[in-house]
């Protein structure tokens, strides 16, 4: 594969994916950006070089696609070179080479100095915490660890990102406060295992100390945190989020599923009681904490009374926020040699029961805030409405708030305090107080 050369031309990074692709893409062009190359999110280029992800069925396809969208335009004579880095590169490199072979280099999940040596850039060590935001300006994303320790049978991320690997706490308030300084007031912690952070640095579970430094720094308001796992939750996390008003009351943790045999199978090292006492303990310690779960239907011998089971305990536990998944049979995972016994029509059946339940439980949940005031950062203006978020909200995957337009002005990326007038299943409707 010949490497023509970069020089002056203008890189297109191009994300798939999740937050944590969102951060390494943005990695990548603060370093071209700091060697002095034009480089663009997702627009026009001479150079593209695709952020793959290669996490489940439909992930992967549309990572395919994408580049081989990008080969044609390359064929066209449209784009120079194409390049392809990220999770699917990482997992399936030689079958790419093989299938893909117009594509100029594959790369993997850590091979940035390279990659950037092929950009006609050099890795710069001396960049800590820099890097080109993507998100609106008041949000940021902030990858506190890399790769995952844990064994969960259906995921094939530890084979694309490898071992945990806690950043050091100095480095992340470094980050922090160049964030702060470009305007950053919410920061939204991301890694594959939140409460993993630290144990590998500080031989302890550090989520804690971590965040006692984060809310130190000027301009930072809210602190969100993503990715919790639930067996070995660290509870002084709890404490924090209940007396820090920086730390946002809200909290992500996939749990996956409930019966105990389906979470032994995905050894999730957790049962359904030792579920419900963690939640239990989440809403003792902190009564109004928005909880987001994450479900997988469908994994070998989850049987119709085990989906069951599992419904139940979602009208049971009326989380805040839900999202629901068809479970991916992965090759190389350890779950891969069990049968893929649910039959995909059914796996569909399932997420439409438990989004149609979620649906209700989050409208019914909506009503309870008509009436009452909360502090809301504003992300855009959308149509007649600015459309914003309360601390119990992440961008992009919960709630939003929408105000008419036509008789308030708010300011994109301020906090406003608005007045809930009425509710949808994801959607409330205020007025500014
Ligand atoms: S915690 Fe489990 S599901 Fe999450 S990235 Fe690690 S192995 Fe995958």
């Amino acid at each position: 594969m010949r490497t023509k050369s970069v020089g002056k031309k203008k890189i297109n990074i191009v994300t798939l994916g999740c937050s944590k692709n969102v951060y390494d893409s943005e990695v990548l062009m603060g370093q071209l950006q700091a060697n002095g190359k034009e480089v663009v999110h997702e627009d026009k280029g001479d150079i593209v070089v695709i952020n793959t992800c290669g996490f489940i069925d439909n992930a992967k396809e549309e990572s395919i696609n994408t580049i081989l969208e990008y080969v044609e335009a390359k064929n066209r004579g449209e784009v120079e070179q194409v390049f392809v880095t990220g999770c699917l590169s990482e997992r399936y490199k030689p079958d790419l080479i093989r299938e893909i072979p117009d594509v100029d280099q594959y790369f993997g999940t850590r091979d940035l100095p390279l990659l950037l040596k092929h950009l006609g850039a050099d890795y710069k060590h001396e960049l800590v915490g820099e890097r080109m935001v993507t998100t609106p300006r008041h949000y940021a994303y902030l990858k506190i660890s890399e790769g995952c320790d844990r064994p969960c049978s259906f995921c094939a991320i530890p084979l694309m990102r490898g071992k945990n690997i806690s950043t050091p706490i100095e480095n992340l308030v470094i980050e922090a406060e160049k964030l702060a300084k470009k305007g950053v007031k919410e920061l939204i912690l991301i890694a594959q295992d939140l409460t993993y952070y630290g144990l590998d640095l500080y031989k302890k579970r550090a989520l804690g100390d971590l965040l006692l430094r984060l809310v130190t720094v000027e301009g930072i308001e809210w602190i969100r945190l993503h990715y919790a796992f639930p067996t070995g939750f660290p509870e002084d996390v709890l404490e924090i989020i209940k007396n820090e008003p920086k730390v946002c009351n809200y909290i992500d943790i996939p749990l996956q599923h409930i019966n105990s045999d389906l979470l032994k199978a995905m050894k999730r090292g957790t049962s359904h009681e030792k579920t419900n006492a963690l939640l239990a303990k989440f809403r003792q310690m902190v009564p109004d904490m928005a909880i987001r779960t994450t479900l997988i239907v469908g994994f070998p011998g989850e049987t119709e009374e085990k989906f069951q089971e599992m419904k139940e305990w979602v009208r049971e536990q009326r989380f805040d926020r839900l999202g629901c998944f068809t479970y991916s049979h992965e090759e190389n995972t350890t779950a891969y040699v069990l049968k893929d016994d649910v039959p995909q029509e059914v796996k569909e059946a399932r997420v439409e029961e438990i989004m149609e339940l979620q649906s209700q439980i989050s409208w019914e949940k909506n009503q309870e805030r008509i009436g009452k005031t909360y502090r809301c950062i504003f992300d855009r203006k959308e149509g007649n409405y600015f459309v914003g978020r309360t601390e119990f909200d992440s961008p992009d995957v919960d709630n939003t708030v929408l105000v008419p337009a036509e008789n308030t002005y708010l300011s994109i990326g301020e906090f406003a305090d608005i007045k809930i007038t009425s509710a949808e299943e994801f959607d409330l409707y205020g007025e500014l107080v």
